[in-house]
């Protein structure tokens, strides 16, 4: 028998890609706060009537927004909390070069896959509800930041606030792959800078008078990409480097922008002491380390497990082999999981490219991909 759900979504798929196409087609990279707000009124009118609507000053970012839905179900208890992000990595006019497009089976455009096509499927999910008069147990809450591509600084409070009192958090990131696999842990991520200050001193006048600063960080960098343990899923990559003014100076400064990672949040504090406890191997330098964590690992809980065996069931009853997998990546899903709530990311569209020229999410995934965030918000 085809599913209920799954026939009413196929129904109204030329409605769903027409929304994308506008979503896309709405830029809003994180760095153009006009632009997000734009972006967050045309969702705010999509949502009328389906949802109360609240948005939150995103201070030096766009706003912040929060849709509670009204679905079927006369007594409601506990919420949901699905989560999203307006932001893109795709500056203003990205457009132009990568138009919003229907081919080889795959839609495409800036943020097609990371994460528009998300926030579509949830919009579908709920209509598909309503129109089906299906129950719904719990509140259903949408939460979409604004900064969720340039480390979430304005929007962590309100994640949080809205994950403490929710019971599981879904979240709309792309899936992994090209199979669509959840993501059920993630790195852990943060970065640091290593600036050092040296001694300036001409290159053939007065050599030995210099201290460099260039050498010392070069000595730095070796030493810390020494801090990586692939065995423990710990990465230290440095990844910006800069200093120096000229050929013949012996360089009084230098800097090092490293990115880490790591899978256990029992391995960022030793991290950050290996990083503290750094000491110049001229003495005549000085070191000056900054940063740390921002994003804590969201590690494999039993709650996220027991969340992806529902949504494993749910998904076979679409016909679909529904896999997990760990990502390298974080997401707004690190603070929630790290807080103890079943958090399930990745149920968003499935396709490649993420941040890369080729971002494109599968037609023929979108159908099932919105049944099945319908059908948990309905099971949970
Ligand atoms: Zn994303």
């Amino acid at each position: 028998m085809p599913d209920g759900i799954l026939s009413y979504i196929r129904s109204r798929q030329p409605e769903i890609v027409a929304l994308i196409r506008k979503l896309v087609e709405s830029e809003s990279p994180s760095g153009d706060p006009a632009a997000v707000n734009r972006f967050v009124e045309l969702l705010a009118d999509e949502l009328a009537g389906l949802a109360r609507i609240r948005t939150f000053k995103g201070g030096r970012f766009g706003s912040h927004l929060r849709a509670e839905f009204t679905l079927p179900g006369r007594k409601k208890s506990g919420q949901l909390m699905a989560l999203g992000h307006s932001d893109t990595v795709w500056a203003m006019g990205t457009l132009r070069q990568m138009p919003f497009r229907e081919a080889a089976g795959r839609l495409w455009g800036p943020g097609v896959l990371d994460m528009k096509s998300g926030i579509a499927f949830l919009l579908f999910a709920a209509r598909a509800l309503r129109e089906l008069q299906i129950p719904v147990a719990r509140h259903v809450v949408l939460l979409l930041t604004s900064d969720e591509e340039v480390g979430s600084e304005s929007s962590r409070p309100l994640i949080e606030r809205e994950a403490r009192r929710s019971q599981a958090v879904l979240v709309l990131e792309p899936g992994q792959g090209l199979a669509g696999r959840l993501k059920t842990s993630r790195k852990g991520v943060g970065d640091y800078t290593i600036a050092v200050q040296g001694r300036a001193a001409h290159a053939g006048l007065d050599f030995t008078a210099g201290a460099s600063a260039i050498l010392e960080l070069a000595r730095q960098i070796e030493r810390i990409a020494g801090f990586t343990n692939l065995k423990r899923g710990i990465t230290v990559n440095p990844g910006v480097v800069s200093g120096g003014t000229r050929t013949n100076v012996v360089a009084a400064e230098a800097r090092a922008e490293i990115d880490i990672r790591v899978v256990r949040a029992k391995d960022a504090q030793p991290l950050d002491r290996k990083f503290r406890s750094l000491k110049p191997f001229d003495k005549r330098c000085t070191l000056a380390v900054t940063g740390g964590l921002n994003r804590p690992p969201m590690e494999r809980s039993a709650g996220t497990v027991k969340l992806l065996r529902t949504a494993q069931k749910l998904a076979a009853e679409l016909g679909v082999n529904l896999e997990e997998s760990a990502s390298g990546g974080g997401s707004d899903g690190n603070f929630t999981a790290a807080l103890g709530v079943p958090t399930l990311d990745g149920l968003g569209g499935v396709g490649e490219g993420a941040h890369a020229p080729h971002e494109s999410l599968l037609v023929n995934r979108i159908a099932d991909r919105t049944a099945l965030v319908a059908k948990l918000l309905a099971a949970l």
